[in-house]
Parts: C-alpha cells; structure tokens; sequence
C-alpha cells in the first residue's frame, strides 16, 4: 500500500487535516468532532502542564490571553515589524532581526507555534487512522514568499513530518472544486477571504492542466480585521472607548463576542451580543443589524476589489471569459462579500463547497496524487513577486517576473563594471520596485573572476525555481567555467521591516517615482561612460578637428555636466544624445588615427 500522506490546510484562523481512504478525500475531525481547528496554542505557566491546541486553548484566551498564541501564520518567516493579529506585546526581536514570541518566561519562534498545531493535526490524524503518518502536502497563501514557504517546512519538520510538497492555497481550492472538469481554456478566479489573509487568482485549463495566470492579495487583510473593528464599535458602545487601552482579558472578550455576531448575522438580519461581567460587575447586552456590521465591515470588503481588477488585467480575462468564481475562505460566507463578488465578476460565485474547507479538500487531494492514491493531475503555481539581481548602479534587473509559471529556469549574462575587477558580487532580490536597495534581498553569491578591461567578464547567471517555490542559484565565469552555487531555502530574508505584504502596492504606489530613478540611474551610467571617452577621444584625436568642431564638442559636454547636476532625466538622456552626436566625427577620426598608427 502507498504511504499516506496528509493534505494540511495551515490556516491563520483554522487548521484542517485529511487524508485519501480507500480512494475518497476526507477530513478529519478531533476528539471533539470538530474537522475546523482553531490555530491557536495555549502555553500553560506550569511547562509540565499540557499545551492545548485548537477550540480549548482558543477558549483560555478570555482567561490568560497572554498565553494564548493566535495568527502566528502572519509572523512566520517575517522580520521584525508592526504586524497585526498577534498579541503585539508579546512579539520579541531576537538578535538577528527573526521574530521570536515571549508567551510568560518562555520564549517560542513562529515556526514552533506552527509546529504545535501540526502536531495536534498530525496525533489526531494518527488516532483515526490508527497508524503513523510522517509525510504531508502544507498549503500557503499564493503570496508567501521563498522565506515563509521555508518557514513552513521547517514548522513541518519540527512537528515530525517531512513536507513532500508546498501548495498554494487557490491552486489547492481550485482542485477541490473540481475545476479540472470544466475543460479545456476554461478560466476560474479563485477569490479567497480567511481570517488573516486575502488572495484572488486567476486559473486557467490548458491541456489538461491547471496553471495559475495571475495572482494578488494582502497577507494582512481578513476576518480578523472585521472582528477588531466591530469589537471596538461595540467596546465604545459598552464602555465609552475603543479597545486600543482596554485589559487583555476585557479585549478578547469582545473579539470573541463581535466574532460570533459576526458569524451569526450571515444567517440573520439581527443578533444579539451579550457580554455579562466583562468588567468585575459591568455587564453589556445589545442587539447589532447586519446593516450596522456591513456598515463597519465595507472598508475591509472594499479593499479587495482592487486586487480582483488587478488579477483580472494581469491574466488578460474579463468577465465574460470566465467560467467560474469560486469562494474560498470563512469570511465568504457574509452575504455581503457574496454580493460585491458577484458585481465584480458580473456572475454568481460557485458555492458548492464549504469555503472554509475547500483549501483543506484540495491539499488532501494534492497528497492523495503524490502517494498515488489518486490518479495524476498536474498543478503549476506560479511566482507571487519577482526575482532577479543588483545591477549596476543599484538597479532591478528581472530574470524571472512575478506570475511566471513554475517550475522555471532562466538565465542571463553579465559582466564586470570595473576594470581588473578580481570578482563579481551577485546580490539575489526579490521583490517589485525599480531600485534594489527597496526589493528583499535573498542571498549574495562572489563569483570569482578573471581580472580584464571593463566589460571582459562574462559571468552568466541561472535561476532555477522548482515546484515548492525553492530557488537555486548558479553563477558561472564563462572564462574560468567556474561555478558559485547558493540555494535559497533557509536563508532568512534579510529585510528589517515587514515589507512583504506591501511590496506590490508599493510597487504600485511608487510606479512613477521609480520608473523615473531607473530612467536617471541609466542616463546617469551612460553619461558617466560618455564623458572619460570623450576626454579620451579629444587627447588622441583632438588635432584633427576644427577649432569650431572643437568647441562645439566641449559646449555639448558642458551640457552634460550640467544636466548631471541637474537631475532631470529628460534633459539629462537629451543632452547624452547631442554629445554623442557631436562626437561622431572625433570618433571615427580616432579609430582611424588608431587604426593608421
Ligand atoms: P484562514 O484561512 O485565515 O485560516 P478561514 O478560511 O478558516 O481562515 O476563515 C476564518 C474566518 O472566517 C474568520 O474570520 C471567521 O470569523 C470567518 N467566518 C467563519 N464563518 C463565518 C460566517 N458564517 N460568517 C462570516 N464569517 C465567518
Ligand atoms: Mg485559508
């Protein structure tokens, strides 16, 4: 028989675990009977106690909120940096930027938070099926980058499992909707709203195959932040001020209780929230519409809109190209999500699976395919930001562009900018802005060179991602044939601030400002090459122009010299032009003074 595998849904809100038996895609449910798991870890005072996990450690959180662990999803494989969702106060920096939890007296990393609730999946699986399991398929929001994929492996080995493949949450939901049946050509759009993350993609069947044309969303946008809203509303409306200086313990009282309003008034026009003893004797009882939470929910809804025209412009669909819209995600359920995503894809959403359980569904299915328990059916991801290299003068220089397909090899050659130079820095970045210094920066690779004039070396530069997102790569010296290898896999992402989430809409926001830098950066280069030449051009063959020629020749490079300090692009590119023009004479005189001596 072929060795089981899980299919793992890693949620920020929920966990879900399943497996193939006996040919079928089940999930689990624990002990409880419950098949959706909080991701919450209780760290109890005493270390010999138990840890709980799931809906009795969510339950400890209005009793010692500050041993209860929630969303770590969002802090794994990130720096240090104001992220939301997780207890702020007990976010701690350790020494090399990584973000470690202070949870009492004990300090615990993100990954062994995720490795606790693969645990508890992983035992709880065990007991069902009553044998062990050691391998399993994790999803990841399609925009996790190379680190937190690799963070989630590690989490993965922590928990004693070894993590056979890495999957993308709407590839993974796709498949659970049985989208391979809609056939050739046909395009989905996968729209995801959980608890701690938004993602839409754009899916495409060619031959059989899914591909994943285009993807976006925010790693910090979800559920959660319609709990928190509604929560403060209700905090103002109970205790006169929102919860931003409330207790820990008043705090998740009133999460809670806007959390299950919320839930509630997706079935109902009306709930009520009853909140008795908040407070030593204080006590809250009110009702809330659902047009009250749309009211506070819309900004958060409102926010993916942008990221579904985004999508839909960067696969080249339209509306009317599409064959379905799926929903994935708890926070689909409010019949307000429900309404804008049908306006903006001009279609009803295909609700035929439980959103909360699709992610889960198509993991189980994705396993069941490696361990052969289910016939073959091939995925492809694709990349959620762009990779490439430092080149001269600081700049982003792509090999391979956001939303390729992967697997994908590509490569390019590149050369010294300095004469004599003993070795190349190959600097790997990730990330969507003009400049380096604002991309991620990977990993750094010394190819060593053999010393010439400028531009004589030749180092030729290969990028290979594979299926799980891990990038390899080699550098070599066409010369010497030498090769440098560097594998990203668990190198940390070397960034001080949280700037993954924001990086597109920073590439966004920035589109102008650093198109122009890239503009002036070339001009400037360019100009910088110009003006030694011409120094150089005038010493060989200056006495074999005119005098008019001459100063017609030094007017134009003053032009330059001018424009550089000038900073304007425009003029700057223009003026480059006319010196070069006025040079093209003094430049065949001296190739043919060269060529004569
Ligand atoms: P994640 O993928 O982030 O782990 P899920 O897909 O499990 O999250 O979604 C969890 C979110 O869905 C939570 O914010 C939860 O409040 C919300 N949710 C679950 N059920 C409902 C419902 N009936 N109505 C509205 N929101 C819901
Ligand atoms: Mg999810």
């Amino acid at each position: 028989m072929s060795d089981t595998i899980l299919g793992i849904d890693l949620g920020t809100t929920n966990s879900i675990v399943g497996v193939v038996d006996s040919g079928f895609p089940i999930l689990l449910a624990d002990d409880q009977g419950e098949r959706i798991i909080p991701s919450v870890v209780y760290y109890p005072a005493d270390q010999q106690d138990k840890r709980l996990v799931g809906q009795s450690a969510l339950r400890m959180r209005c009793l010692e909120p500050e041993r209860v662990v929630m969303s770590v999803k969002r802090l794994l494989g990130q720096r240090v940096g104001e992220i939301s969702g997780v207890g702020t106060s007990m976010i701690q920096r350790s020494g090399d930027g990584a973000v470690n939890l202070l949870v009492g007296d004990q300090t615990v990393s993100p990954e062994q938070v995720s490795a606790c609730i693969l645990s508890y999946l992983k035992e709880n699986a065990e007991r069902r099926l009553e044998r062990q399991v050691k391998r399993a398929v994790i999803t990841v929001p399609a925009y996790f980058n190379d680190a937190q994929r690799n963070a989630t492996r590690r989490a993965g080995a922590l928990a004693g499992l070894e993590v056979v493949r890495i999957l993308s949450e709407p590839t993974a939901a796709a498949l659970a909707y049985g989208m391979d049946k809609l056939g050739e050509r046909s395009k989905v759009v996968v729209y995801d709203f959980g608890g701690g993350t938004f993602d839409v993609s754009a899916l495409e069947m060619s031959k059989g195959v899914f591909q994943v044309m285009a993807t976006a969303g925010d790693t910090a946008l979800g559920g959660d932040d319609i709990d928190g809203a509604l929560a403060d509303e209700l905090s103002v409306m109970a205790r006169g001020s929102d919860l931003a200086n409330a207790q820990p313990t008043i705090r998740a009282r009133f999460l809670d209780a806007a959390k299950r309003a919320k839930e509630q008034l997706s079935n109902a026009s009306k709930c009520l929230v009853s909140l008795p003893f908040y407070d030593n004797g204080d006590s809250f009882e009110a009702e809330i519409t659902r047009e009250k939470l749309e009211e506070i929910a819309i900004p958060f809804i409102n926010r993916t809109k942008d990221y579904c025209r985004e999508v839909m412009d960067c696969a080249g669909f339209s509306n009317e190209d599409l064959d379905a819209v799926i929903l994935v995600g708890g926070s689909t359920r409010m019949p307000q999500v429900r309404a804008l995503v049908s306006d903006i894809f001009d279609r009803e959403a295909d609700t035929s699976q439980n959103p909360d359980e699709a992610v889960a569904l198509g993991a189980v299915i994705q396993a069941g395919v490696i361990s052969g328990a289910l016939r073959e059916m091939l995925l492809l991801d694709v990349t959620p930001l762009s990779l490439g290299i430092e080149t001269f003068g600081g700049l982003m220089n792509v090999i391979i562009p956001r939303n390729t397909t992967i697997p994908v090899k590509r490569g390019e050659m590149f050369t010294n900018a300095a004469p004599g130079q003993r070795s190349i820095k190959i600097s790997v970045l990730q990330g969507e802005r003009e400049m380096a210094r604002d991309n991620w920066r990977l990993g750094e690779i010394e190819v060593p060179c053999e010393s010439g004039s400028k531009g004589s070396a030749r180092v030729g530069v290969e990028f290979s991602l594979d299926a799980d997102g891990i990038l390899n790569v080699i550098a070599r010296d066409t010369l010497t044939g030498k090769d440098q290898l560097l594998e990203i896999r668990d190198v940390a992402v070397d960034v001080d601030d949280d700037r993954v989430e924001e990086m597109v809409q920073e590439s966004v926001d920035h589109a102008f400002s650093d198109m122009n830098e890239r503009i002036w950066t070339e001009a400037k280069m360019k100009s910088e090459e110009l003006l030694p030449a011409v120094e150089q051009a005038l010493g060989i063959a200056g006495n074999l122009i005119d005098q008019l020629e001459r100063e017609e020749i030094e007017a134009k490079r003053n032009v330059v010299k001018n424009a550089l300090n000038g900073g304007s692009a425009e003029l700057l590119r223009e003026a480059n032009k006319e010196l070069d023009l006025a040079t093209e004479n003094l430049a065949s005189k001296m190739v043919e003074k060269m060529l004569n001596d």
